[in-house]
């Protein structure tokens, strides 16, 4: 795979606000310069995960994680590297480049597929003009030209070679046609290569799939009058995966800038409706249930999720699936609501009927992924006898088990525990076999420990290395403010972490870096990365670049004078057993002259 460049990392992390990337997965309150929070690493109750803006930088006094906003992509998200970056530049609206290698050309080859089904899409937009039929049927439904034109609704001519006869001349653009899933081949070879294939998408009103950069990657279509299926989406190509994608993801992206919610509609005929009437941060699943990327994907955006369903058999059904496939993603600071609709009534119809503000409305009383988890295993028994309560547990068992460990497990199995009517030690004693008052294994101990290891502002002045890499951690360009003979003066120190310090002070002067979380990105998986991420989540009272810089020089100055004092007195006992060389005498005289002019400074 192509390296990503170090300067487009860079200007990711200087353009990233990670106050507000993190403030979408986890509640941050404001203190003071920083922002604070409960760590969403591990289980607390009172705040120790700390965000600086300042330093784009995140620290947990709890557990001690920490790191940049691709850190927190990569430990929170579980996303790989690539992908953390990926996730950024598409925010932000930017392509990641490539220094050559294979991704590119992965890319490239994937080149005239989009091109392709961006072609295909404005020809079903044209069609629709010449189509009245499709043009009435999404009259009826109520879809304005404005939204025909934000969704690029379009129209599949009523044909079985119409596209294949446009698009499809040669033989290898018969190909691309097939790979883009927009032909089918038929079972029975026709002699004649032309009669080989035919269209995927005949008398449907077209529904461009977009992915996250606006690409059309697949269509669905609806059929306009009576027929089967009612709905056809495009089959997994090389563009598209179907339980990855959100229709109307794109276009919710594009309509608010700072998405807060998203509500999860089953169709995309609801999806368009409720954009239309102002909700315009509806998604759609593509023929699929809810999936585990689909979360990733969601809760990658934003912390609310509304799942709507039919309150139909089919739609209860749906909602358990989303349930369980929701249970590994719950935890504190992300909100899962599902939300029933009247019998008899999908989003479309209920929007036509009551408009959208009072549909918007029932989002408020839509039901908590825990509360709808306790409603419907209730209904599956006898909770007034032992033996309902303990089927209940029985079944609520293999589900609480999925829900990660923290503090949304432990309200849940409260929750679950007051309804059985045990403690939560108990019912968690039962679940695991274990007595009821041997301690519990499972969870582990309150972490108490978290606000008194929470170093007091100030403390830690430590050694001058320390000090001096602290302070171009926090303020990096003011590496380029040292000067030639101070960074040559470090050259003589033997202290320990001069090494890093030099090596941190050189990269800085040849790649010069704003902000905190620039250098620590750049020392990832180097051995002294660590070193520098523990080293910046110290606390520490820097008052400014420019007492930042002052104190920097100094440092170094001082390094230079502790090592220069040192090489003195090696040169003096060696002039006590034998005599200097002129070089060493030389050097002697200098060392001499520095250590006065230290002296006349008072240092
Ligand atoms: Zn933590």
């Amino acid at each position: 795979m192509g390296r990503i460049p170090q300067h487009f990392i860079d200007a990711l992390l200087a353009r990233t606000d990670i106050v507000e990337l993190i403030g979408t997965r986890v509640p941050l309150k404001k203190s003071g310069r920083e922002y604070k929070a409960c760590c969403p690493f591990h289980a607390e109750k009172t705040p120790s995960f700390w965000v600086s803006p300042d330093k784009q930088f995140y620290h947990c006094f709890g557990c001690g994680k920490h790191g940049t906003v691709l850190g927190f992509l990569m430990d929170h998200d579980h996303m790989a590297f690539p992908e953390a970056v990926e996730e950024l530049a598409t925010r932000l609206g930017l392509e990641v480049p490539h220094e050559g290698g294979a991704e590119r050309s992965a890319a490239r080859a994937d080149e005239p597929l989009y091109e392709l089904m961006a072609s295909v899409a404005r020809y079903y937009r044209e069609q629709l003009a010449r189509e009245p039929r499709a043009r009435d049927y999404l009259a009826k439904r109520g879809l304005t030209a404005e939204t025909l034109e934000r969704f690029t609704i379009g129209y599949a001519p009523n044909s079985w070679n119409e596209l294949l006869r446009r698009f499809g001349a040669g033989d290898g653009e018969r190909q691309l046609l097939a790979a883009a899933g927009l032909i089918i081949e038929r079972e029975r070879g026709s002699n004649r290569e032309s009669e080989r294939y035919y269209d995927r998408f005949r008398d449907r009103v077209m529904f461009p799939i977009r992915d996250a950069r606006g690409r059309v990657i697949a269509f669905g279509g609806r059929i306009i009058d009576a027929g089967e299926p009612k709905y056809l989406n495009s089959p997994e190509t090389p563009l598209f995966h179907k339980g990855r994608e959100l229709y109307g993801l794109f276009e919710a992206r594009r309509a608010r800038r700072n998405l807060e919610r998203l509500v999860v509609v089953e169709g995309y005929m609801d999806a368009v409706s409720l954009h239309q009437s102002g909700i315009d941060y509806a998604v759609a699943t593509l023929g699929t249930a809810t999936t585990a990327e689909h979360f990733r994907r969601i809760f990658r955006l934003v912390p609310t999720v509304v799942f709507a369903f039919d309150g139909d058999r089919a739609g209860r059904a749906a909602a358990w699936r989303a349930l369980q496939q929701a249970l590994p993603e719950a935890r504190e600071g992300r909100e899962i609501r599902f939300l029933f609709l009247p019998q008899g009534h999908d989003p479309d119809t209920l929007i036509a009927a009551e408009g959208g503000a009072a549909f918007e409305q029932r989002f408020a009383a839509a039901v908590p992924l825990s509360e709808y988890l306790v409603r419907e295993l209730s209904e599956q028994t006898e909770l007034g006898s032992a033996d309902g309560r303990a089927r209940f547990a029985e079944h609520a068992r293999p589900l609480f088990a999925r829900v990660p460990e923290g503090v949304y497990r432990e309200l849940l199995l409260e929750r679950l525990a007051q309804v059985v009517g045990l403690t939560p030690a108990r019912l968690e004693a039962l679940w695991t076999g274990a007595k009821p008052d041997a301690p519990s294994t499972s969870s582990p101990p309150p972490a108490r420990r978290s606000a008194a290891a929470r170093p007091a502002r100030g403390a830690g002045r430590g050694t001058l290395v320390r000090q001096a890499i602290i302070r171009l951690l926090h303020y990096p360009a003011i590496a380029l403010e040292v000067t030639a003979s101070e960074r040559a003066g470090l050259d003589a120190s033997e202290e320990p972490g001069v090494p890093l310090l030099r090596e941190l002070l050189d990269d800085l002067r040849a790649q010069p870096a704003q902000i905190a979380a620039q250098v620590i990105q750049r020392w990832m998986g180097h051995k002294e990365g660590e070193t520098l991420q523990k080293l910046l989540a110290r606390e520490e009272v820097i008052t400014g670049a420019a007492a930042a810089t002052e104190e920097l020089r100094a440092a170094l100055m001082k390094l230079a004078d502790q090592a220069a004092g040192k090489r003195l007195q090696a040169l003096e006992a060696r002039s006590r057993t034998g005599s200097l060389s002129p070089e060493e005498l030389n050097e002697f005289q200098r060392l001499i002259e520095r250590l006065s002019r230290r002296d006349a400074r008072g240092g």
